[in-house]
This record gives C-alpha cells, structure tokens and sequence, in this order.
C-alpha cells in the first residue's frame, strides 16, 4: 500500500506518511475511528465488500482508517517493505512473525542477546508445536553458518542486542541465511527505520515495538512488522487467524508520536552520547556498552551500516555488588526504575545477563569475572548536564564495595 511519487527524505515521510485524504478527509491526524461494524447502503455495496482488501471498511478486526494510516505510514518509512502489519504489543508481533514462518518440524536460530520474552519464546511457543530453537552468539559468523541444519526455516536477529548492547553484523548474516534458505527477522526496536533500514540491508522482516520509540510517551502499547508483498500476505493471514486487532485509540497515539520521533531520536541521542561519554571517564564503570559511543565495542560496525541511534545504552560496573549497584539507582532522581524505554523521560533498570544466556558467556571472554553487574539507561529529553550531575550523585551513592 505504499503510494508512488512520495517525498524521499525522512524528516518530510514522517510528517506526510500516511495522511490520506480519502481516509480522514481533510483532519491532518487521522481521527479515532471506534468501529466494529460497517454498515452497507444495500445489498449491491455488501456484495461488492471487498471482504478481504486492505484500507477498505469490511469489519471492525480489519481496522479502520486511523490505524490503516499508521500502517501505511510505518510502510513509508521502511524501504524495500510492500505492507506493515500492526499488532497489540511489540511480543505479539515477534510472536506473530515467527508463527508466521514456522512450522511443525522447523528450527529456528535465534541471538543469544535477544529480548528476553523473545527467548521465552522458544520454550513455551514453539517447542510444544515441535518447533526447535538453537541459540548462536551474535559476534562469531562461522559458528552461526555452522548452526544451520536442513530445517532450519527463519533466523531472529536483534541488534543491538538486548540489554548488552552488541552491534552483530546484520547484511552478513542475512545474506548466510538467504543462501542457507531461510528468512531472517530482525527485531529492529532499538534504531526503527530512521536508524537501520532492515530490509535494504537484507533482512525480510523489521520487527519493532511501537511501544518504545514510535508511542514516544510510555502510554501505549504495539508492535509492527514490516515485509515484502509476499511474506506480508502470509503474515496478514496468519494475524488475521489469530484475530489480531489494535484499538484505534492506540494507533491514533502511536500515529500522534511517529510525527516528533525524528526530532525526540535526534535528541535522546546526542544526550545519550553526552552521558556515555562521562560515564566512560568514571573509575567505577568497567565497559559502557553504547555502539554509538566511539571507541565503544563494535562502534565501526554501527557507524557502517546505521543512520541514527537513540537514547538506550548500558554500563557495567567495576567489581561492586549488587547492594552497591542498588545504592545508585535509589539515589537516582531523574531516572524512573522502570522496564521498557523510547519514552520521553528517563528510565533505569539493573540487568543481570548471565542468567539468560546459553551460546555465549558473561561477562564475555577476557573481562574480569567481577566486572559483571549491569545497568541500563533510557535517556528522555531531559537536559543531560541535570541527567550527568543526577549520575554524579549516583555514583558517590554506590561507594566501593
Ligand atoms: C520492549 C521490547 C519488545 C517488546 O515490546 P512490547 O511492546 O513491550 O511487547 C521487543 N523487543 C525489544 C528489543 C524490546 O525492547
């Protein structure tokens, strides 16, 4: 549903996309349609319904033109993708694209860092319908194109990966999977389009939660996936089976947020670099694990291939324990203790990797066993000096043990 002729810089899509005309006349935000019934002028029009065509009004459960608008802008945004599909969480839609793909007898590779409930996945979604995951380590190539075996049907990337942060070489691995037959899925939360155009660099789908940056405003919940004509068409039928719906309420906010995400990313970043960078200076932090950071791990992978970042990195400290770790976050003031991110104000989380991992160790090869304990960062649109001197209290909070 993507319209021919359209401007092509990003700033210019994310102010236009989607605004159609037919759809919400002439209102600029696409109004709230609450709708699950159509009713038809007579039995001429509910014979020519066009039951099953996109951004025509059949029945509440194909939507309406407040969240065909943000599908379609969401489209716009994302090169190389013929339709996006919406879903009512960002787990719904990885859920979605994974059941999409697989199937009774299939195995699927996944990243070690991948999102945790993604990894739960594995366990309580796929494998009771037969379905085998293999975890591989996101930095190490040859041992994710020695993971393949003549199942294996679809690969899910995430980069940065969850948590630890590590730029994994996506055109790389997608283009292993292409020749190896299978699909890669990228969950693409972190950049969204305006910082990693997924599907140009090989993937066939881009997965985002639009609960983070796209809502903007930590007041909604939804999750997208962007593909080409022919995988969109069998992941439409398969969310169509699952009745997946999104309430227009909530895609009349996400469309509200896409309008200022350019801006609320350029921002978030250049904070977010502003703290990395004094948190990088402090004796108390082992590794800031921030790919935008030059000099970080896996920066000239990420200046390669990526057009824009965000507001989201972590650190680790420096051999203190988790009373220590503790002390800092609640003498923190401006940092809400909160999962989720891409929010306008800032948030702090401890995280604690080695639980999760299966392919990979933490901390990885050649650190120091005490430098483990992690804290992740969402910067909102704070001034970053009161975020910076908030973090100075922080940290003399934590002391040395
Ligand atoms: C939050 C998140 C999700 C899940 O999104 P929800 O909207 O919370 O379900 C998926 N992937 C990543 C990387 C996330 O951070």
């Amino acid at each position: 549903m993507t319209r021919p002729g359209k401007p092509r810089r990003t700033a210019t899509r994310l102010v236009e996309a989607g605004r159609r005309n037919e759809w919400t006349g002439a209102v600029v935000n696409p109004p709230v349609w609450r709708a699950s019934t159509h009713l038809y002028a007579d039995s001429t029009d509910l014979a020519e319904g066009r039951p099953n065509a996109d951004g025509h009004f059949y029945y509440g459960r194909r939507g309406s033109p407040t969240q065909w608008a943000l599908a379609e802008a969401l489209t716009e945004l994302e090169p190389g993708a013929y339709g996006t599909l919406l879903y009512p969480s960002g787990v719904a839609a990885i859920a979605g694209a994974l059941l999409g793909v697989l199937k009774t007898g299939d195995a699927l590779l996944m990243t070690d860092n991948a999102y945790e409930p993604s990894r739960a996945m594995a366990r309580n979604l796929l494998a009771p319908l037969g379905i085998e995951t293999r975890f591989f380590d996101p930095l190490d190539i040859d041992a994710f194109a020695q993971a393949f075996c003549d199942r294996t049907a679809a690969v899910l990337l995430e980069s940065p990966g969850s948590l630890t942060m590590e730029v994994c070489d996506v055109p790389a691995f997608a283009a292993i999977a292409r020749e190896k037959g299978a699909l890669s899925l990228l969950d693409n939360t972190w950049a969204s389009p305006l910082g990693f155009q997924a599907l140009r660099h090989g993937c066939d789908a881009a997965i985002m939660s639009l609960t983070k940056h796209v809502g903007g405003h930590s007041d909604l919940m939804m999750g997208s996936v962007a593909a080409g004509e022919e995988l969109y068409g069998r992941l439409r039928a398969k969310a169509q089976s699952l009745g997946q719906v999104t309430a227009p309420d909530d895609a009349a906010l996400a469309t509200r947020g896409l309008r200022t995400l350019g801006l609320r990313l350029e921002r978030s970043t250049s904070s977010a670099l502003e703290v990395a960078e004094f948190l990088s200076q402090r004796s108390e932090i082992a590794y800031v694990l921030c790919p935008m950071l030059p000099g970080a791990p896996r920066h000239e992978l990420w200046q390669r291939d990526f057009t824009g970042g965000c507001g989201l990195f972590s650190f680790v400290l420096k051999g203190r324990s988790v009373a220590a770790r503790a002390r800092l976050i609640d003498a923190l003031e401006l940092f809400g203790i909160g999962y989720s991110w891409g929010g306008y104000e800032s948030l702090v989380i401890p995280f604690d990797p080695a639980r999760v991992r299966s392919a990979t160790a933490w901390p990885p090869q050649g650190w120091d066993s005490a430098d483990r304990l992690g804290v992740r960062l969402s910067i909102g649109l704070e001034d970053p000096q009161d975020l910076i001197a908030d973090l100075e209290r922080g940290l003399a909070a934590m002391g040395d043990e």
